[in-house]
């Protein structure tokens, strides 16, 4: 075996995730090597070290961050949700909107066909009270809609 095996063997060994063998093995070796010995030595007292090293780096900011990820991932996946729902919600809306309208206009048109013209009409074609109908009428269209759309 190279130094370098040797090596691994005791950086594991360190970790505590040696087996018995591999343990009987690296103290066999350390017997008759100082440069692993000196190595071994190195580790267990670097190992503190960086384990804690480690640790602070993976510490509260590693949580915060993966927090703020899932969060902006929920918020991503919320929010889309909810686009879909608006969307959904806006076809819905139109097409119950566009049924309405046809609906209205086929009874006004059905009703205009059947009924006698309004009084106020045959008495005067062009006058400020039939003007003041239509407008009226085109009101009444409006506020029919405006009340399906913001329904
Ligand atoms: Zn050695």
């Amino acid at each position: 075996m190279t130094h370098e095996i040797w090596k691994e063997l005791i950086s594991r060994h360190v970790d505590g995730e040696t087996t018995p063998e591999e343990e009987r093995q690296l103290h066999n070796h350390l017997a008759t090597c100082s440069e692993c010995r000196d190595f071994q030595e190195d580790l267990k007292q670097l190992r503190p070290a960086i384990r804690e090293a480690a640790v602070l780096d993976l510490g509260p900011s590693f949580v915060v961050t993966v927090n703020e990820r899932l969060r902006e991932e929920e918020s991503r996946i919320d929010s889309w949700i909810a686009v879909e729902r608006l969307a959904r919600n806006t076809v819905m809306g139109l097409a119950f909107t566009v049924a309405v309208v046809l609906a209205v206009m086929a009874s006004m048109r059905s009703r205009e066909a059947n009924a006698p013209e309004p009084t106020i009409l045959t008495a005067s074609n062009d006058s400020t009270a039939a003007r003041v109908l239509l407008e009226h009428e085109e009101l009444t269209k409006g506020d029919v809609l405006l009340a399906v759309v913001t329904k």
